[in-house]
């Protein structure tokens, strides 16, 4: 019987010829869920060798691997299962964020104010005010008042300050920031923009929506190196405790990708990146494949990214039929469909994968419609275009993503956080197809979860909670928003794990407990599977483990 399985281990993963060898850890004691099916977890253990899966199995016969040099973790009946891949963040923007000035809760325009007092308050004459991910949502009015600059200039009088939404589709700027960018009554409003403008005297009042954004943001000074390489030591620190091993880092700078490869040739990686560098830059990204490929298994080029429309919050989203609070208006595309098509064909030809953010029903059509022009323009490839977000989707698109293989790549934290005011900004009708998690599965779409991160917290447990609840934030919706569209524990783990290695080509290498694949792996201290779907959210990392090596433990 032994000698059977022995056998077949070497069968199944002939390169490590697990037989007589020696694990250099073994986690024992837990529920172990590989990620190969979205059933439950069963008893059993991992053994681990050379940074990766050596074998899965029930705890005799893991024992078999355990040598005098073997480092034993007791996973305590909680569940072990594949590190948790994030496939859509901001990550190196989300260690930025970590030292930031924090407006996400602050609950009145006076709170806003205060925060931004306080934080100029640590700084020097001259340094920006970025960041910030402010929510005017949370404020009184209807519709709730726009932040504007006059608020903030008395107390931030030395420091220019460009504070972004949290979903990064407008900004507010100070005077001192207006000034410095040479913005005045005069400046043209950029196409795919907006400046919002006193009436009377066309003065800019502080916000920037879209391309807009550019005008003020170009003013910022770049980071340092040292200080790009803190922000991506800051985000690893923060991913590991959250059982974060894995991220596709979206609209990523060349900057962000030196980070990346500075940070792995010293060594201090503990997750493997993605990077999506901007689609309009396709040749560029293309050439620097040519010249040097795509990388390694720790940081590659995955491809590029663009954006069809803005967010449903700052009312930018593009859908068919208006906006249901904003009379006549449905929102604005970011480049022209001949733009987009030019440029999504020519990555395509070049090789490289495409990824677009499309959030209104109309936007989500669009690119679908250029995706397929594209492909049957270049012929059958495995090509794997993802759609960004696909947060709104008319009935008749949701079955095209399985039947093309477009991976929807979607937030369900955001569901959960939007879920309290897009009723009254869409309408009855259109919410039930908005985060269409369950009919997107049932029409078998490659879905791989995120969170968008820095716009949402990167706590993947968040995501599992409002993906199985979809309990809005405001507690109005105990039974889910939209329950239609709620899916299981282990729908969304599939959607965190092997959905997101596929969705980066990486499927052979991670994203399952399997022999042979990397040992990413992250230990809980509940299995997820066992707990009320209400405290999911409260579940703890108790460690992440990446290539073999234990980058966080919570004793
Ligand atoms: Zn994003």
């Amino acid at each position: 019987m032994r000698r059977a399985r022995c056998a077949v281990i070497a069968i199944v993963a002939p390169l490590i010829l697990a037989c007589g060898r020696r694990a250099d850890l073994v986690i024992t004691g837990g529920m172990v869920w590989t990620g190969l099916s979205t059933g439950r977890a069963q008893p059993g253990a991992v053994a681990v060798a050379n940074g990766r899966i050596l074998a899965v199995g029930d705890s005799a016969e893991i024992a078999r691997f355990v040598g005098p040099r073997t480092a034993i973790l007791r996973a305590a009946g909680g569940l072990v299962m594949p590190g948790f891949a994030d496939g859509h963040t901001h990550f190196i923007d989300g260690g930025f964020q970590l030292a930031a000035v924090n407006l996400r809760d602050a609950a009145t325009p006076a709170e806003f104010i205060r925060r931004l007092k306080e934080h100029a308050g640590g700084l020097k004459p001259g340094e920006w005010i970025t960041g910030g991910d402010w929510d005017h949502e949370l404020w009184r009015g209807t519709p709730p008042p726009l932040p504007r600059r006059d608020w903030i200039d008395s107390v931030t009088p030395h420091n220019p300050v460009f504070v972004n939404r949290l979903d990064g589709h407008m900004a507010l700027a100070n005077t001192a920031a207006i000034r410095a960018a040479g913005v005045t009554a005069g400046t043209v409003t950029p196409s795919g923009g907006e400046i919002v403008r006193d009436p009377a005297t066309g003065e800019p009042l502080g916000i920037f929506k879209d391309q807009a954004m550019a005008l003020i943001g170009r003013a910022a000074p770049e980071p340092s190196p040292e200080q790009r390489d803190s922000a991506l030591a800051r985000a690893l620190a923060h991913a590991a405790s959250l059982g974060v091993t894995a991220t596709a880092h979206m609209s990523a700078s060349w900057a962000d990708l030196a980070a990346y490869q500075r940070l792995k040739q010293a060594g201090r990686l503990t997750l493997r990146v993605a990077v999506y560098l901007p689609l309009d830059q396709w040749r560029a990204v293309a050439e620097s494949v040519a010249r040097t490929g795509q990388g390694d298994d720790w940081v590659r080029i995955g491809g590029v990214k663009g954006y069809v429309d803005g967010s449903a919050g700052s009312r930018t989203a593009l859908f068919f039929e208006p906006f249901s609070d904003s009379a006549g208006y449905a929102g604005l595309m970011q480049h022209s469909d001949a733009e987009l098509r030019a440029w999504i064909g020519g990555a395509d030809s070049a090789g490289l994968q495409v990824a677009v953010h499309a959030i209104g029903d109309r936007a989500n059509a669009l690119l679908l419609a250029i995706f397929d022009s594209v492909a049957r323009a270049h012929g059958a490839r495995d090509r794997r275009f993802r759609v960004e977000h696909a947060q709104h989707l008319r009935t008749r698109e949701i079955p095209r993503f399985g039947a093309r293989r477009v991976v929807p790549s979607m937030q369900p934290y955001h569901a959960i956080d939007d879920g309290r005011w897009l009723a009254k900004r869409i309408g009855p009708v259109r919410i039930r197809t908005t985060y269409a998690f369950r009919w997107l599965i049932a029409s078998d779409a490659p879905l791989a979860f995120g969170s968008d991160w820095s716009v949402a917290p990167l706590d993947p447990l968040l995501g599992v909670y409002a993906a199985v609840t979809r309990r809005t934030l405001d507690g109005r919706h105990p039974g889910g928003w939209v329950p239609d569209q709620k899916i299981s524990v282990g729908e969304v783990l599939r959607a965190y794990t092997y959905g997101n290695a596929w969705a980066t080509f990486m499927e052979q290498k991670w994203g399952a407990l399997v022999a042979g694949r990397y040992a990413d792996v992250v230990v809980l201290d509940r299995d997820l599977f066992a707990v009320p779907p209400e405290s999911l959210g409260g579940v703890k990392v108790r460690y992440t483990i990446v290539g073999g090596n234990v980058v966080y433990k919570n004793p």
